[in-house]
């Protein structure tokens, strides 16, 4: 018994109208990149379903890598077996236990196109849907609405059986949205505010301020690795490192300390600009969510944006807390998140922060900087690399090596 291929479900795409037929082709496009590994895969599409021949690859690797390609609503893994009732139930089984989700029901659906098989269609849903009762604990047969319905079909080939719950990650395929500049901290929100960019299609670059030696060699490892996080969704990102040490050193020198963070955020937000404009991106998006912090109510933000007409994109803004971190544990950021490593606005933070900045006296005070200077020296000490999983995985591996040498 194999799982002989993956039927792949489009979803929203399918009602995207004129764009459908390049939105289906970045999808295929970014499909393959995400299996090229596998080298016996035979990949098709057509302008509804997208089919992954497997030829002997692995199925759970190869359903595990789909799971992270925005834009497949769901999938079908198809499972061909010779025409006996109990390789079916073997089969039948497997797919649901791959499926599995606590206190889940389905049900059998099963069709004869050889009528010459021994059992007809409803001995056949009775005998399967026993079969999985008996080998699953907490699972019920329901025929309305159940969380899984399996298609059992009799050929003269075989039985075929598919599922049809294998959720995708949903959204649009990336590439499809254009490209935003993520403002990437080392807190919980930023990479899930990235992660839910890039299921709109948005392909994304990090953007990561920090200040040595106030500031760790960790700190900045850990905003690394977490766009290695992301990048089993994005395939690689592009990850750039703005020094930020002597724009916060000159803040905390000339700006009274409660107006520092209003400054600090405006700086950054100036430079993720500039960025943006000389790699041609068309957005900037942040991690903030509405009354989080000091910094996140709408008189901090608007004093902040005042800086750019450019669109600062918050896809946070309206979450509670909880649910950011249920995405950032769903999408594994939150571990790494929660690492003690203080990043540069952690170090510098005012005590008590405006949470009601005046836009004049930002003004005022940030007149007694030299901006453009501040943001010329730091944009000429950015540092840009390219962040794969398989890179970081690498760079561990070449660690662990020099340690035991
Ligand atoms: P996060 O969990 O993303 O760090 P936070 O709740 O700690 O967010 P703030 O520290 O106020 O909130 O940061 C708000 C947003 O500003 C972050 O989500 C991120 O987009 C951006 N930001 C903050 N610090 C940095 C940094 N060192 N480098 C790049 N972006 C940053
Ligand atoms: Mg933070």
């Amino acid at each position: 018994m194999e799982i002989t291929e993956l039927m792949i479900r489009y979803g929203e795409l399918s009602t995207k109208g004129k764009n459908k037929k390049a939105f289906i082709k970045i999808l295929n496009r970014n499909v393959r990149k995400k299996l090229a590994g596998y080298q016996n895969l035979k990949i098709t599409y057509n302008h509804d379903r997208m089919h992954v021949k497997l030829n002997g690859e692995d199925s759970e690797e190869v359903i595990k890598e789909l799971k992270e390609v925005s834009g497949i609503q769901s999938f079908s893994p198809i499972i061909r077996v010779e025409k006996s009732i109990e390789k079916a139930k073997k089969a039948v089984v497997q797919l649901i236990r791959n499926n599995y989700r606590p206190g889940m029901t389905f049900k059998i659906n099963t069709r004869r196109a050889d009528h010459s098989f021994e059992y007809d269609t409803n001995e056949m849903n009775r005998l399967l849907g026993s079969a999985v009762e008996e080998a699953i604990e907490d699972i019920h047969v329901k025929m309305k609405n159940p969380t899984a319905t399996l298609r059992v079909e009799v050929r003269t080939r075989g039985i075929f059986i598919s599922v049809d719950t294998i959720q995708g990650m949903g959204g649009l395929p990336i590439g499809s949205s254009g490209k935003g500049m993520l403002m990437l901290s080392g807190g919980i929100d930023s990479p899930v505010a990235g992660y839910l960019s890039l299921r709109r299609g948005m392909e994304i670059e990090a953007v990561h301020f920090h200040s040595p030696p106030y500031t760790s060699p960790q700190a900045l490892k850990k905003a690394k690795d977490l766009t290695a996080k992301l990048s089993r969704f994005a395939g690689e990102i592009t990850f750039i490192d703005v020094p930020f040490t002597e724009i916060q050193e000159q803040i905390k020198k000339v700006v009274p300390e409660y107006y520092s963070m209003t400054v600090t955020r405006r700086m950054m937000l100036r430079l993720t600009d500039e960025i943006r404009r000389k790699r041609n991106g068309a957005a900037i998006v942040n991690g903030e969510s509405l009354g989080q912090v000091a910094s996140q109510t709408l008189e901090s933000m608007q004093a902040i944006n005042e800086v750019t007409s450019t669109p600062v994109l918050r896809p946070l803004i309206s979450m509670d807390k909880m649910d950011i971190i249920s995405i950032a544990e769903q999408i594994d950021t939150f571990e790494l998140a929660v690492q003690p490593f203080e990043d540069c606005c952690t170090i510098f933070a005012p005590a008590n922060p405006k949470t009601r900045p005046k836009l004049k006296k930002v003004q005022a005070f940030e007149s007694a900087l030299d901006v453009s200077g501040l943001i010329t020296r730091a944009l000429e000490g950015i540092k840009i690399e390219q962040i794969s999983k398989k890179t970081n995985e690498n760079k561990k591996m070449e660690k662990v090596f020099a340690e035991l040498l």
